[in-house]
C-alpha cells in the first residue's frame, strides 16, 4: 500500500538542539538526525524535510510565522500530512496563529517538539515525533493539533504548563482530543469535516496587553504608542476595579477595542457578574469567553486583520471561529 506522504518542517526549539562549547543548548538543523535516530519513521510515511529557521522559540516573530503559513499554503497539495518541528515555549502560539490563518487546510496539520534533544539518551523527541507522524498520516483530521507526551490537543486550546516535566501541556476549558495509547481513539470534538480553503495571510500585532496585579497604574496605558486593540488579562470571571484612569483612557481613545481576558484559566469571562464589568461592557469592552491567552492573541491580531470596523471586530471577538471557544 502507498505510503501517506508526509513534509516535515523544522523551525527549531529544544528537540533539534545540541549543547554548545559553553554547555548551552542551542539550535541545529535535525533532518538527517532524525532520518539516522528515526530509521523506522519510513515504515510508516515517506518523509520530506524542509529546515525553514533553526530558532529558539522564544525568538518567533510574525514574520517567522507567516514564513511557516506560506510553507504550508505552497505544498497543501503536494502532501497527506504536514509535522512542525518548534520549541515548546511558544508552540502554542504557534498553533493558535496557524488555527486563524487557515480555514479548511483539509489536512492534518502537527506540531511537536520536545523537552530533551533527540541527540539525548532520555528524550521524550523519538516518542513525539513516532506520533506526530502517525497523527500527520490519519487523513481525516482537518485541524492544527499538537502532539506531545502521547497526547493529542486542539491548537488553540493547548498552553505549556510544565516547565520540566514531559506532559509540559494542558489542554484548556476541553479534553484533549485523543490519548495515544496501544490504540488511537480520537474523541468527538476533532473536526473532520471538510470544507473550502481560505488563507488569511495577514496578522495585525499592533496590540497592548496589560495583565492586573493589585496596584496596577492605569495611568501607564497614556504612554502606549496608539494599539490597534488592548487586552485587559483580568481577574477570576474578567473582574477589574472601574479605575479612573483606564476609564478616562477608554473614553477617549474610543476606536481601540478593550477585549476582557481572564489570569484563571478554567471557566469562562462574564462580564455581567459584577459592577466593574457591566461598566467596561457599557463602555464597549467585550468579554474573551473561555478562551486561551495564546488563542486570544491571534484571534485579536487575524480579526484586527479581516473585519471592517470596531464593532464588527467586538461582535466575532466572543464567537466560535476555529474550535477555539464554546459556550
Ligand atoms: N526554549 C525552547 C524553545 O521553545 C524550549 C523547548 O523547545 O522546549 O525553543
Amino acid at each position: 500500500m502507498k505510503k501517506p506522504k508526509i513534509l516535515m518542517i523544522h523551525t527549531g526549539g529544544t528537540l533539534s538542539m545540541e549543547q554548545d562549547t559553553g554547555g548551552a543548548l542551542a539550535s541545529r538543523e535535525i533532518a538527517e538526525k532524525i532520518d539516522s535516530v528515526l530509521p523506522e519513521l519510513k515504515n510508516i510515511a515517506e518523509l520530506v524535510h524542509i529546515q525553514i529557521f533553526s530558532i529558539d522559540s522564544s525568538s518567533i516573530e510574525i514574520r517567522h510565522i507567516k514564513t511557516l503559513a506560506d510553507v504550508l499554503d505552497k505544498n497543501r497539495n503536494m502532501f497527506d500530512g504536514f509535522v512542525i518541528t518548534h520549541g515548546t515555549d511558544t508552540m502554542a502560539y504557534t498553533a493558535s496563529a496557524l488555527s486563524f490563518m487557515f480555514r479548511n487546510f483539509n489536512k492534518p496539520i502537527v506540531l511537536t517538539g520536545a523537552q530533551r534533544p533527540l541527540s539525548e539518551v532520555r528524550s521524550d523527541a523519538r516518542i513525539n515525533l513516532i506520533d506526530a507522524i502517525t497523527v500527520a498520516c490519519n487523513p481525516n483530521i482537518n485541524e492544527i493539533v499538537i502532539v506531545f507526551d502521547s497526547t493529542v490537543f486542539r491548537g488553540t486550546r493547548a498552553t505549556k504548563y510544565k516547565i520540566s516535566e514531559y506532559d509540559a501541556f494542558i489542554s484548556q476549558n476541553i479534553a484533549p482530543l485523543a490519548k495515544l495509547g496501544v490504540n488511537i481513539e480520537f474523541n468527538k470534538d476533532v473536526n473532520t469535516k471538510k470544507g473550502i480553503y481560505r488563507y488569511y495571510s495577514e496578522l495585525n500585532s499592533n496590540i497592548a496587553v496589560f495583565k492586573l496585579f493589585p496596584g496596577i497604574q492605569f495611568e501607564n496605558l497614556h504612554f502606549l504608542k496608539e494599539p490597534d486593540a488592548i487586552i485587559l488579562d483580568a481577574f477570576g470571571s474578567g473582574n477589574l476595579a472601574p479605575n479612573k484612569n483606564l476609564i478616562t483612557y477608554i473614553k477617549k481613545h474610543q476606536q481601540v477595542p478593550i477585549i476582557i481576558h481572564s489570569q484563571v484559566p478554567v471557566g469562562r469571562v462574564n462580564l455581567n457578574l459584577y459592577e466593574a464589568g457591566v461598566i467596561l461592557k457599557k463602555l464597549g469592552a467585550v468579554g474573551s469567553g473561555n478562551i486561551t491567552f495564546e488563542a486570544l492573541i491571534f484571534k485579536t491580531m487575524h480579526l484586527l486583520s479581516y473585519t471592517k470596523n470596531k464593532r464588527q471586530f467586538i461582535k466575532l471577538i466572543p464567537k466560535n471561529l476555529v474550535g477555539e471557544i464554546d459556550y
